[in-house]
């Protein structure tokens, strides 16, 4: 198993070095076969040079060829690759390279051999014959023999040589370029991706506070970096909650259940007697308790196994009609005042949920409410949202205590709550699902004139 930033180094050289090859390749046939169409054109141009210059050597007074030029001419064509036979008319050779000096002619062909490189194999003495023309008259024949159809000159040659060279020298360089960008490219890319890496393997092994530091320029990594980071804040908040929960379920039992204990061992040592009412005062905390249970199961749920809403269409003021009728006995037995405003509104939500937050609402209203009244309204506020408001007359909290109030075992003025038995979760499970019907709780009070709960929910219909 190869890693990511060598595998992707390979690919990236193996893809640029390919392109280089194939355009250096491409390019040194380009090169060549325009240089051959060059190389074609003046061989045909030497031809024709060679046609006129002997033509011109013809002495038509004499009725001969000027054999003392001719041969310097042919000597120095020799030189140049090209082997000529003059002939005249009669066909009678006048002047022929190879009669002439075989051995220069020999050297020429080895040198032009040597000259010609592998490319050039189909390489062949081409032999072509032209007539001489002189005034319009046919003043003899030409033979010319040379090497074709390409034939480089030293020159030439030279330069194609160098020409193919640099191809070649540029080639490497890319490839050499192109693997070094490769690797930076590779490494760049693979460096977030093994932090990203890291650091999840930090969080497999617990360290929840393990985050991805590194911002990448591209979005795919940082969106991966920013999954990794949700995932540990995720796991942290998870972790912290359950620390709290243990921590406040440990001290929330202990208290009633030290009690308990004691009142159960005065009574088995006879320190006290069991007395009905003794018995019926660990009733009660044993129901409290109970209680206590349930509402932490409740907000388990709630909290850790994300509220299931089972969202249908429901009359907001029905449902809380039947609150405030099963409340009506409670609060008259209190000799409280219970009020009901407002007129039936359809809303898409889960009935039982907030039926439950209703009751909490109304309960709390009643059970910290010694004498007055308490009002529970529904209607529209100015955008068009629903307002339920519980506004009673009771002991109401301090301002301090009022940013408290919904989280989880928080009662206020705690040593007077006590005696009311509320575990200080009711409200922190409202908010829960309230927070699910993506509406809000709020709460206005003062200590000593009373309280009013209001909960905003959008009129989703
Ligand atoms: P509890 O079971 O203690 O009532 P809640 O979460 O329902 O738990 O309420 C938290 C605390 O908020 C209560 O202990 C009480 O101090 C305060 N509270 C709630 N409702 C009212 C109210 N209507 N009037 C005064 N105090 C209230």
């Amino acid at each position: 198993m190869t890693n990511l930033r060598t595998r992707l180094a390979l690919t990236y050289s193996l893809v640029i070095i390919s392109a280089v090859v194939v355009l250096s390749f491409v390019s040194n046939i380009l090169a060549n076969q325009l240089f051959a169409g060059y190389v074609k054109d003046s061989i045909q141009r030497k031809n024709t040079e060679i046609v006129s210059a002997m033509a011109n050597q013809y002495d038509s007074s004499r009725n001969r060829f000027n054999t003392g030029t001719v041969q310097t001419l042919g000597m120095s064509f020799l030189h140049d690759g090209f082997i000529l036979v003059l002939k005249d008319n009669n066909n009678r050779t006048v002047w022929d390279a190879r009669a002439c000096d075989l051995d220069l002619c020999a050297d020429v062909i080895k040198d032009i051999q040597s000259r010609t490189n592998h490319k050039m194999d189909h390489v062949e003495l081409m032999k072509e014959e032209f007539p001489l023309i002189q005034n319009g008259k046919k003043v003899g024949t030409i033979v010319v023999e040379s090497f074709g159809p390409l034939f480089y000159t030293e020159n030439e040659s030279n330069f194609l040589a160098a020409f193919n060279k640099f191809v070649i020298v540029i080639g490497a360089i890319f490839a050499i370029l192109s693997a070094i960008v490769s690797i930076i490219i590779s490494s760049r890319i693979s460096k977030p991706i093994l932090n990203a890496a890291s650091t999840a393997e930090k969080i497999e092994h617990g360290d929840f506070s393990a985050r991805v530091d590194e911002q990448s320029k591209t979005v795919e990594l940082n969106q991966l970096a920013k999954s990794i980071n949700g995932l540990a804040l995720a796991l942290e908040n998870g972790e912290q909650w359950q620390k709290r929960v243990t921590s406040d379920i440990s001290h929330e039992l202990r208290t009633p259940l030290t009690t308990l204990q004691g009142n159960f061992e005065a009574m088995i040592d006879g320190v006290v007697k069991p007395t009905p009412e003794r018995i019926q005062s660990c009733y009660e905390e044993v129901v409290r308790l109970n209680k206590l249970v349930e509402d932490l199961k409740q907000l388990s749920i709630l909290e850790r196994e994300n509220i299931h809403i089972h969202k249908t269409q429901v009359d907001l003021f029905s449902i809380l009609k039947s609150v405030v009728n099963q409340h009506f006995v409670d609060a008259d037995s209190k000799g409280i005042q219970l009020h009901l405003e407002g007129k039936p509104s359809p809303y898409i939500g889960d009935a039982n949920r907030l039926t439950q937050v209703f009751v909490n609402l109304l309960s709390n209203a009643i059970k910290y409410t010694d004498h007055g009244e308490i009002i529970v309204s529904l209607k529209l506020n100015r955008k068009n949202e629903y307002e339920i408001s519980f506004k009673d007359t009771g002991i109401g909290v301090s301002e301090e205590e009022i940013p408290h109030l919904f989280e989880r075992f928080y009662r206020a003025d705690k040593s007077r709550n006590r005696k009311t038995g509320g575990a200080g979760i009711g409200l922190t499970i409202s908010k829960s699902i309230i927070d699910a019907h993506e509406g809000v709780i709020q709460v206005e009070s003062e200590l000593g004139k009373g309280s009013c709960f209001t909960i905003i929910l959008s009129t989703n219909i």
